[in-house]
């Protein structure tokens, strides 16, 4: 890699892009320009975010960047491009989507690497169909939130970097006003761009994206005899490590869409998701999701669904059904894996296995299930179990049968140190999430300009297994109306 590409690291200096997808080649993307928006102004800005990626704070926080991610200019260097991609939606093959409101600037060169730096909301492009290209302040705030909620808890997501707002009109189920979000990933590659090339015939383009993303994001890849299907193989972990992170944090995605599912399994598209409030298998967070495909309890099996599909899409270079299958295979095995260890830490059992843990994990979900225990509050406050039992007990309305299950919790913990094994599950057991209703409050509060709650709530979202005292307010139960939020696709 050249020294030349990295950004100058001077004050106020400008980015340096580098051009998205151009080692892909024409038939992969359109070149686009944005939509300008009228009197852009800022939101956020994620400051930590461009620490990591080796930005000038002082240049983000000028009017060149407002005005640039806003998409009102084209900054310079940057070709925006928009890339084409198609997609199976709610278990129907869709034909072709494709960035219809997102535009990728370019790339940079970044202490970690490569990453794409992509619009969301700046306008019309060659997949629009019959959208607008534009994205609402509302959703747009859920999206920059949840992307930081996520990386806080250490969960594979693409990023937020900044928010821009505009007075502009856009039509929804009542006139709201615009918004563009910039996030960052290190490719936003979809299961649906490899599908699109395979669904079109176009085999030797796949085999041109399937290439691209071993060198660059799959390379121990390239040694395997088969290499498409160890690349199968590889993303069907990463998605089934993502998966198990999700079920144990609670986190419904809402649209598991195979042209949402990224192929190098971050949590991507944040639409009508939703953190669990009482624990509820069957939550469906999506109100357009009236079959329940995307129900919590649904998603491990709708991911490995959705990897049926890229399966298939690779099919022509894979050239092995047996090949193929066993790449699949390797899913559950990995899912149910990273789901007991995650479990098992939530629950503080920081020694080895024993043959009664899996038992007393999946009890204590049937029984949190049962009462519909609020999820967050339940695994914080069994970090303290040990020193408060108290204060778990009460979350129960039928206690014998929680004292029954503590009963054992203590048997199998009683060898442990209690407060290491306090301070283990402090962890992994977050005290905040972002639920549906801080969301809609801090939506509210910058829709009247007043952005002092949406920086509260990214605070502790940003360290969210930190007590953070002063800010208890947004650890504790939902209000009534929280179970009364609808969350659609419309954004
Ligand atoms: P989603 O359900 O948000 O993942 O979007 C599915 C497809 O519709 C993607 O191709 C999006 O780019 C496109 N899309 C969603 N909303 C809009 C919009 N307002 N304008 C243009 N395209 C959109
Ligand atoms: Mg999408």
């Amino acid at each position: 890699m050249s020294a030349t590409l990295i950004p100058k690291a001077s004050a106020s200096d400008a980015p340096a892009w580098q051009a998205a997808l151009a080692e892909l080649g024409p038939a992969f993307f359109s070149r686009v320009e944005p939509q300008p928006l009228s009197q852009p102004h800022w939101i956020a800005r994620n400051g930590a975010l461009a620490r990591e990626l080796g930005l000038d704070e002082q240049w983000l926080a000028s009017q060149e960047a407002l005005f640039g991610f806003a998409g009102c200019a084209v900054l310079p260097g940057s070709q925006p491009v928009a890339s084409v991609y198609s997609g199976h939606q709610f278990g129907v093959w869709a034909g072709q989507l494709g960035d219809g409101r997102a535009l990728i600037l370019g790339q940079l060169q970044t202490p970690q690497g490569p990453v794409e730096v992509q619009l969301k909301g700046a306008g019309r492009t060659p997949y629009s169909r019959m959208g607008d290209g534009r994205a609402v302040l509302r959703s747009s705030i859920r999206e920059y939130l949840c992307s930081e909620a996520m990386h806080g808890l250490g969960i594979p997501t693409t990023r937020a970097l900044c928010l821009a707002g505009s007075p502009s009109p856009v039509l929804r189920e009542e006139v709201e006003t615009a918004a563009v979000v910039t996030r960052t990933a290190p490719s936003f590659l979809r299961f649906g761009h490899f599908e699109h090339f395979s669904h079109g015939g176009r085999h030797e383009l796949l085999r041109q994206l399937a290439d691209h993303v071993i060198a660059r994001y799959y390379p121990d890849c390239a040694q395997a005899p088969n290499p498409y299907a160890a690349l199968l193989e590889a993303v069907s972990r990463r998605t089934a490590s993502l998966l198990a992170q999700w079920q144990a944090v609670g986190f419904c995605h809402g649209v598991m869409n195979t042209d949402n599912m990224s192929i190098l399994g971050l949590t991507l598209d944040y639409g009508p998701f939703q953190f669990l409030d009482a624990f509820d298998p069957d939550h469906i967070c999506n109100h357009s999701d009236s079959g329940g495909r995307y129900a919590f309890k649904r998603q491990p099996g709708v991911a490995h669904w959705n990897l049926f599909c890229l399966g298939q899409a690779l099919m022509p270079l894979i050239d092995s059904e047996d090949a193929a299958l066993q790449a699949l295979q390797a899913y559950k095995g990995q899912f149910e894996a990273d789901l007991t260890q995650a479990l098992r830490g939530k629950l503080g059992l920081l020694d080895a296995e024993q043959s009664q843990d899996l038992a007393l994990v999946d009890d204590l979900l049937q029984l949190l299930a049962r009462e519909r225990v609020d999820h967050t509050i339940f695994w914080r406050r069994l970090c303290d179990f040990r020193q408060h039992p108290t204060a778990v007990h009460e979350l129960f309305i039928d206690r014998p049968t929680f004292a029954a299950w503590a009963g054992r919790y203590e048997t199998r913990c009683a060898h442990l140190e209690p407060h290491s094994q306090r301070d283990f599950m402090r962890q992994r057991n977050p005290r905040y999430v972002l639920r549906n209703h801080l969301g809609e409050q801090a939506i509210a509060a910058a829709k009247s300009g007043d952005h002092a709650p949406l920086q509260q709530l990214l605070r502790v979202l940003h360290a969210p297994f930190e007590d953070h005292p002063q800010d208890a307010a947004l650890a504790g139960f939902p209000p009534d109306w929280a179970a009364s939020i609808e969350i659609s696709c419309s954004s």
